[in-house]
């Protein structure tokens, strides 16, 4: 295999792949972008190199046809292949097939993502490594009297969540056990429809956490080191909405606990390329694994702000076999970044997904502002795929300033022709709780609740 990347394909569509061609162009590497029959005008299609179309608007037929991608990239002559997030990119069966077909896939082994990609084996491994994980089932729990048994057993409340799980799907949070049998079936039948998988683990429900996720970079040859971390904790139906760097509600000795353990884990597992390990904090500062994401982050823009690196361009150098041109000591967090994404959703209609044309755009700019999008005047939005049109990611001196600049863009960000969530983005840059810094992953449900 090479070790010089000349051309990549992008495995993806959106805002990730006109996220990744950005760099490839700036690296003056040439980029493929693949396409679905509906996403022929799209703009990753626009301002890659070279585009093919992999097949029809469904996305198993066509971002998810496996044997179709290599294709692109055998024909188009590319050696190597980035995944983006989604889609294929923790399928370890995918990351085989390139190494089969002697295609740089830009990611972990597909050993390690197998490993990683099951939550049960991961927190298993993290355990062998004496890292806390949070407590429940030793696997999949089959039965509702099983269910009952291991609740009483970890105490309530406890969350049951789908083995195939992503996106919050499936998952249930079980206060006491008359909640238990209905919410069990409900959350399998989720998982069922929404996976093709219904089965279920249990663990103990942590109750009022921050989610709080360590960037880690790896090379082949070893070297790990982290670029701090990001509180992911704003989310809605278990799925983030708002995330910044660093997280400045945690203290600096459960940070440095969590950087220890990170690249602790990163190096048992034999970890490359880049990665995250996600933690839950408790109120009472005791932390817990969750889970090891193997690709890159929808999030990565805001730590990419406030360290000065450009994570997919390392995700390619290191790809290519270089070390990492970064030591711990190198790695400076400066100022505050935050993140919200733009979705094509009515926030005040339960947050139904809403599409079509966009008629009117204006997207923010000015000192602070970088905007990661796909979306231009005249876009049809299509019903087929993820409703994330952008991502706003504003930086400060200090987290004060980030959320005044981020709270002057979203007034900027000028969408018309679909709904989206920018007043809703809105109404957290302005609310008490979070411009203090006061809140958990409860924090938006609780003020849905609260405020209707
Ligand atoms: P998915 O893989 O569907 O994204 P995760 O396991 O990453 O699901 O969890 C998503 C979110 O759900 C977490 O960020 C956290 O807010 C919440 N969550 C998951 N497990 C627990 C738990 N045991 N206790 C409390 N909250 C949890």
């Amino acid at each position: 295999m090479p070790n010089k990347i000349k051309k990549v394909l992008i495995a993806n569509r959106g805002e990730i792949a006109v996220r990744i061609i950005r760099s490839l162009k700036d690296m003056g590497i040439k980029s493929v972008a693949v396409f679905s029959e509906v996403d022929r005008e799209s703009l990753h299609t626009r301002i890659a190199d070279e585009c093919i179309c992999v097949g029809p608007k469904n996305a198993k037929e066509s971002y998810l046809n496996k044997i179709q991608i290599i294709n692109a990239a055998i024909v188009t002559g590319a050696d190597a292949i980035h995944p983006g997030f989604g889609f294929l990119a923790e399928d370890p069966e995918f990351a085989k097939l390139c190494e089969i077909y002697n295609i740089k896939f830009i990611g972990p082994s597909s050993k390690v993502i197998g490993l990683m990609g099951n939550k049960d084996v991961s927190k298993k491994m993290m355990q062998s490594i004496d890292i806390p994980v949070v407590p429940g089932s030793d696997g999949i729990v089959e039965t509702v009297a099983l269910a009952k048994e291991i609740s009483r057993k970890i105490g309530y409340p406890v969350i049951v969540k789908a083995r195939s799980g992503g996106g919050g799907k499936g998952m249930r949070i079980i206060n006491s056990e008359d909640e238990l049998e209905n919410s069990f079936k409900a959350a399998k039948k989720e998982a069922e429809n929404a996976f093709g998988d219904g089965a279920l683990y249990i663990e103990k429900y942590i109750v009022k956490p921050r989610h709080i996720e360590v960037q880690i970079l790896a090379d082949e040859f070893g070297n790990v080191i982290h670029l701090g971390a990001r509180d992911c904790s704003i989310q809605m139906n278990h799925q983030k909405v708002i995330e910044e760097a660093p997280p400045t509600a945690i203290s600096k000795e459960i940070m440095d606990k969590l950087y220890e353990i990170s690249i602790k884990a990163a190096k048992y597992v034999g970890y490359s390329n880049v990665g995250t390990i996600e933690y839950l904090v408790s109120e009472n500062n005791e932390v817990f694994f969750m889970e090891m994401n193997t690709r890159i982050q929808v999030e990565h823009p805001v730590t990419e702000m406030v360290t000065g690196i450009d994570i997919v361009k390392e995700q390619i150098n290191i790809a290519s076999k270089k070390k990492l041109s970064y030591k711990q000591d190198d790695i400076k967090i400066e100022g505050c970044a935050i993140e919200c994404r733009i979705n094509a959703y009515d926030s005040d209609r339960n947050f139904i997904p809403s599409v079509g044309k966009i008629d009117c755009l204006n997207i923010p700019g000015g000192y602070g502002v970088r905007v990661d999008s796909s979306i231009y005047q005249g876009y049809d939005i299509s019903p087929f795929y993820d409703s994330m049109l952008a991502k706003v990611i504003c930086f400060g001196k200090t987290r004060e300033e980030a959320i005044n600049i981020m709270d002057r863009a979203l007034d900027e960000f000028i969408v018309e022709g679909v709904k989206t969530n920018i007043k809703f983005n809105k109404m957290i840059m302005n609310d008490i709780d979070y411009i203090q810094n006061n809140y958990s992953t409860s924090f938006l449900e609780d003020k849905v609740r609260r405020e209707g």
